[in-house]
């Protein structure tokens, strides 16, 4: 496994990441002990880095990988959120911060969290996440409960403006760095690299788009990119590959992030995604991904109040 540095932090990152929102029953329920067996059969694979948030099934997710790293703590560079509770209920006030950590800090059954990051901003005033939640954040790391802070959300450009004027350690940016999707690159390198910021990459798979399962039904892409998704897919499939591994794999070659997030459930998945290190992507193959992506490249979708959203 390869491990590269978050930014300025010292914290050191499997390329591959665990995301454990899957784990938490967000793409359907689980079996919890799969679920177990697929942390257990990540951190024999060399992965570290495990993110999870209380809001992923409502503090499900926190609670069966706390479950699964009991005695395994010390392996593991943990993540979790906060600011984001349900659907819509969001709070990012000093106070809900603080007391969000020492809830997370019991469901994951450790006494600090290596990041925090402030959970889906695009749903609430920035200003308040610079302002309240930010200082919050960092009084933790101040207190020894909270090693490093980020946030998190799906506009680019809302990002960016945040990066810019916030301060935070990293940034956790999902469905802008893909194969059929790159505007990040334009849009938020540039400035997370002016400020030495650490980038954290989510969705290699465009949240199932990109995986012979499909998305989930609540994925809300555009139908034109789900139609590309599915072409990819069936391409992928007549080559002999998987594609969950072509797009993991091309996501883990982007130097810009310290890892790669993805969601996973099963050990055997975890096996897959992690021989997707180690695989090649045949040029012809990749030359045709992006003749089908062409059409519909960067698109994406709205999330949050109209002020903070993309589109
Ligand atoms: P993803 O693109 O990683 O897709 C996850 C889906 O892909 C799941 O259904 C999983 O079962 C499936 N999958 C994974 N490997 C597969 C394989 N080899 N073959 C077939 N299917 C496979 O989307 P995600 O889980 O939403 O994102 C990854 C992680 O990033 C999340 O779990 C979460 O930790 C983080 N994330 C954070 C935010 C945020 O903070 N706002 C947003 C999105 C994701």
């Amino acid at each position: 496994m390869e491990f590269r540095q978050l930014g300025r932090t010292e914290l050191k990152l499997s390329v591959l990441g665990f995301g454990a929102s899957p784990l938490g029953d967000e793409f359907g329920r689980i079996d919890p002990s799969e679920g177990e067996r697929a942390v257990h059969a990540a951190l024999d694979a060399g992965i570290n880095f495990f993110d999870t948030s209380p809001y992923y099934g409502r503090t499900l997710s926190e609670t069966r990988l706390g479950n699964a790293l009991r005695g395994k703590r010390h392996r593991a560079v943990v993540a979790t959120k906060c600011g984001r509770y349900g659907k819509a209920d969001f709070d990012f006030s000093a106070d809900r911060v603080k007391r969000s950590v020492d809830e997370s800090l019991t469901r994951l059954g450790t006494d600090y969290l290596d990041l925090l990051t402030a959970h889906d901003i695009e749903f609430v005033d920035r200003e308040q996440i610079i302002n309240d939640a930010i200082p919050a954040m960092r009084e933790l790391q101040a207190a020894g409960k909270v090693r490093y802070t980020a946030f998190s959300g799906l506009p680019i450009r809302l990002l960016r403006d945040v990066a810019e004027r916030a301060d935070v350690d990293a940034v956790l940016s999902y469905c802008h760095y893909n194969l059929m999707i790159r505007d990040l690159e334009t849009e938020l390198a540039p400035v997370l690299q002016r400020k030495g910021l650490g980038l954290i990459n989510a969705a290699p798979v465009h949240m199932g788009i990109l995986t012979e399962a499909g998305p989930p039904a609540w994925h809300p892409a555009p139908e034109a990119a789900k139609r590309a998704g599915a072409e990819i897919v069936s391409l992928c499939r007549q080559a002999g590959r998987d594609p969950a591994q072509v797009a993991i794999r091309f996501c883990v070659e982007y130097p810009m992030a310290a890892t790669t997030l993805v969601g996973m459930v099963t050990s055997d998945q975890v096996q897959q995604n992690v021989s997707a290190l180690n695989s090649e992507i045949d040029p012809d193959l990749l030359a045709k991904i992006e003749q089908i992506v062409e059409p519909v490249r960067n698109l994406t979708w709205a999330s949050g109040r109209p002020e903070n959203s993309d589109v």
